[in-house]
C-alpha cells in the first residue's frame, strides 16, 4: 500500500491533541522514541454524544473472537449507537506474537488526579485527565460534555492478576512501530500522550508520540491492501 500523508505530527510529551480522521482514512499512531503509551478515544465528528466505548468494545470483540481487553479489531460506539467507528487494520505489537496476548494494549481507565495521588505522586502532577481536558477544548467541549474514562490504552502492558488486582509492565512497542485505525465514519481522535514518568507504564519516562492521517495514494480504499 502506497500512502498519501494527509497530516504528520509529533505530539509533544505530556500533551493532549485532537485530529479529524474522515471515513476511509487511516489514523496511524507511531512510537517516536519507544515505550510510550497513548490514551485514546474517538468521537463521531458529526455527533459528539456518540463516542467510543472501550469496555463495551472489548466485550463485543471477545464474543466475536476478534479481540478482548488486550486487543481490538473493531472499535464500537456506546449504546444506543453501537456503530463500528474504526477497525484496526495493522497492529504488529498487539497481535499477540510478542509477549503474549495480554502484552498489546489495554481497555481500561486513564490516569487522573486521584489515581496518581493513590500511587504516591504530588497533587500537582499532570495526568491524562488534564491532557484530555486540553484536547476537548480544541473542539469546544469540556471534558464532562462527552466522555468515557475507559479508553483504548495503546501499547499499555497491563493485566488483571488472579486476585483481581492491576499489574503493569513497560510497553513492548519500540521506535517506529505503529498501529493503524481505519475510520469507518468521520471521527475526531482525542489523544492523551500519557504524562506518567513514575511507573512502568511509559518505562519511567514521559516521551512524545508521532501521529499521522493517511489515505491510499489513489484516493480510494483498498480492501485487499488494508
Ligand atoms: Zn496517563
Amino acid at each position: 500500500m502506497v500512502w498519501k500523508v494527509i497530516e504528520d505530527l509529533i505530539v509533544p510529551k505530556c500533551s493532549g491533541k485532537t485530529l479529524r480522521v474522515n471515513k476511509g482514512q487511516v489514523f496511524r499512531v507511531m512510537e517516536h522514541e519507544g515505550k510510550q503509551v497513548l490514551d485514546l478515544t474517538f468521537l463521531n465528528a458529526h455527533n459528539y454524544k456518540e463516542h467510543f466505548a472501550a469496555e463495551y468494545s472489548a466485550m463485543l470483540n471477545s464474543i466475536q473472537k476478534i479481540g478482548g481487553y488486550y486487543r481490538l479489531s473493531k472499535l464500537y460506539s456506546k449504546p444506543p449507537y453501537e456503530n463500528v467507528m474504526l477497525s484496526v487494520v495493522d497492529d504488529k505489537v498487539g497481535d499477540g506474537a510478542r509477549g503474549g496476548e495480554r502484552a498489546g494494549h489495554f481497555m481500561m481507565c486513564h490516569c487522573s488526579k486521584r489515581l496518581i495521588q493513590h500511587m504516591g505522586a504530588p497533587a500537582d502532577t499532570r495526568t491524562c485527565s488534564d491532557n484530555f481536558a486540553d484536547a476537548f477544548r480544541e473542539i469546544g467541549l469540556a471534558q464532562e460534555d462527552t466522555y468515557d474514562e475507559t479508553i483504548f490504552n495503546v501499547w499499555m502492558q497491563s493485566w488483571i492478576t488472579e486476585d483481581g488486582a492491576m499489574n503493569f509492565a513497560p510497553p513492548l512497542a519500540e521506535k517506529g512501530e505503529y498501529i493503524d485505525f481505519l475510520a469507518e465514519m468521520d471521527v475526531i481522535a482525542v489523544c492523551s500522550v500519557c504524562p506518567d514518568g513514575s511507573s512502568p507504564c511509559n518505562n519511567f519516562e514521559a516521551k512524545a508520540l508521532r501521529m499521522q492521517v493517511l489515505e491510499p495514494d489513489d484516493g480510494t480504499r483498498s480492501e485487499a491492501g488494508l
